[in-house]
């Protein structure tokens, strides 16, 4: 893989510069013989693990990580009567074992509630134990009908947390969930991801939830992305569960509970957020390779480049810095193009005169040069990361400031969704959000939105006129 192929189509033609560049970086092989599922190379592999490390070290605070099985029997799943309707079309059934067929037939999990919660059946006894924060990381399976996209739309997702929570009223729960909005907060600060939360319309809640709120960015295109959901359960599911527990006077009480969810789409949003024309721009925080150094060995003194690049990368890699070498026999135009392509932060330069002036030659992912003394250079190294996360984050923020416009009428909102998302006042009126959604042909995401980038609104609905509120309307992935 490399500039023999041609170059990458511009990032303007986002579809096409996608499904390249998920190749040409060895992030994914779409090859695999069945629709809708992928397969992760060793370098997209390595981005997913520093991701969901990211996201684990936030949960690890206060959840714990467990591990439920995949297969969850049909009389489970079809005990919660919405859940089920939500999900019925999109289940996969293995129906025999071997050339028997089984008594009772077992779904791939969609998501597992309903693999998870009759355990919490068995575990919840007293106000005690509550409450209870368990996550797992796992595959999932959904018979996904529309078009299949990689990382973002799939029929076996590779890399679901999914945090299930337990509490003794519907307030604690309450307060769950504006922690995890919180913490999910935190893991796409870490991503340089600027995000915008919302309540979902109660048409397009979590099936069986209270409420749901999403956590959605704005790609590229101007469509949002769907990047993080938490839902209030309320006691729905531990009725269905009979998950109870025993209150302080020694009454039997149903629980409450909250479920969260981010799937690899945190890393579609990475890759399609930084990424340019010349490849992938990968935070430092989970770029597989941080620092690349290229040795410039022209001349006599090539030994000496050498020896001080491995040198230089001792260091680094004592600092915790994660780092390679590239001493390729290739010209290091091909190796520059190689590590632009993966998206490496930094490229350090080593040749004769940066020997002799007692300095490294850093380039940044997005072309900034500068040189840095080789004495303290592991502290000019980190300082130079740090300098690079938060230029990622202005430019993100800039694209999701420049992509949402408050407007007040259908004819701004037309607009408005040709280029990016809007924010329109509405009563709250499912008619009048179908009104809004069909004239302008896009949907109603949510309200009560929170971002730095949204002023509070109100005004009269843009399509019946009484008093409303700013709703979040764009197109969505
Ligand atoms: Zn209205």
């Amino acid at each position: 893989m490399d500039d023999e192929q041609g170059a990458l189509p511009a990032k303007e033609d986002f579809s096409a510069w996608y499904n390249e560049l998920l190749w040409r970086a060895e992030i994914m092989d779409v090859r695999y013989p069945v629709k809708g599922l992928y397969v992760w190379f060793p370098f997209g592999f390595a981005l997913r693990r520093n991701v969901y490390n990211e996201l684990r070290a936030l949960l690890d605070c206060d959840h714990q990580e467990a591990l439920f099985p995949l297969l969850i029997p049909e009389t489970e799943l079809a005990k919660e009567g919405e859940h089920i309707k939500g999900f019925e079309d999109e289940v996969y059934w293995v129906t025999h074992g071997g050339t028997s067929p089984l008594d009772v037939k077992l779904a791939l999990r969609p998501t597992s509630e309903c693999a998870i919660y009759p355990m919490y059946h068995l575990w919840v006894r007293s106000h005690a134990d509550l409450p209870i924060k368990l996550y797992q990381i796992v595959n999932s399976f959904r018979y996904e009908t529309k078009h299949t996209r990689p990382l973002i739309r799939l029929r076996e997702i590779t890399s679901f947390k999914e945090a299930h929570t337990v509490h003794a009223t519907w307030e604690d729960a309450e307060r769950q969930v504006g922690e995890a909005v919180r913490l999910y907060r935190a893991f796409y600060d870490s991503l340089s991801i600027p995000v915008i939360i919302s309540k979902r319309p109660d048409w397009d809640k979590f099936p069986g939830a209270d409420y749901t709120i999403a956590v959605d960015t704005i790609m590229p295109d101007g469509r949002t992305l769907q990047i993080g959901t938490v839902h209030h359960l309320g006691d729905h599911f531990s009725k269905t569960f009979s998950i109870t527990y025993e209150d302080i006077n020694g009454e039997q009480q149903f629980a409450y509970q909250t479920c969260y969810g981010i799937s690899e789409r945190c890393i579609a949003a990475v890759i399609s957020m930084h990424g340019d024309d010349r490849g992938l721009v990968l935070p430092p925080s989970v770029a597989p390779v941080q620092v690349a150094i290229v040795p410039i060995t022209i001349g006599k003194r090539k030994e000496e480049v050498l020896a001080a690049a491995a040198e230089i990368e001792q260091c680094l890699c004592a600092a915790g810095i994660r780092v390679k070498v590239d001493s390729r026999e290739i010209r290091p135009g091909a190796k520059y193009y190689y590590w632009e392509m993966r998206g490496v932060p930094l490229r350090l330069e080593v040749g004769p005169r940066d020997i002799d002036a007692g300095q490294v030659t850093v380039v940044t992912r997005l072309g900034e040069k500068s040189a840095i003394p080789r004495a303290g250079l592991e502290d000019g190294v980190c300082t130079a990361l740090a300098g690079f996360s938060a230029v990622l984050t202005k430019r993100a923020e800039e694209h999701v400031r420049t992509h949402i416009q408050i407007v007040a009428s259908i004819e701004e909102l037309s607009a408005a969704v040709e280029k990016g998302v809007a924010v329109i006042p509405w009563c709250g009126k499912r008619e009048c959000a179908d009104f809004i959604e069909e004239s302008v042909n896009a949907s109603v995401l949510g309200t009560e939105i929170r971002s730095e980038f949204i002023p509070g609104q109100t005004g009269p609905c843009a399509a019946c006129g009484r008093e409303g509120t700013g709703a979040l309307v764009g197109r969505s992935y």
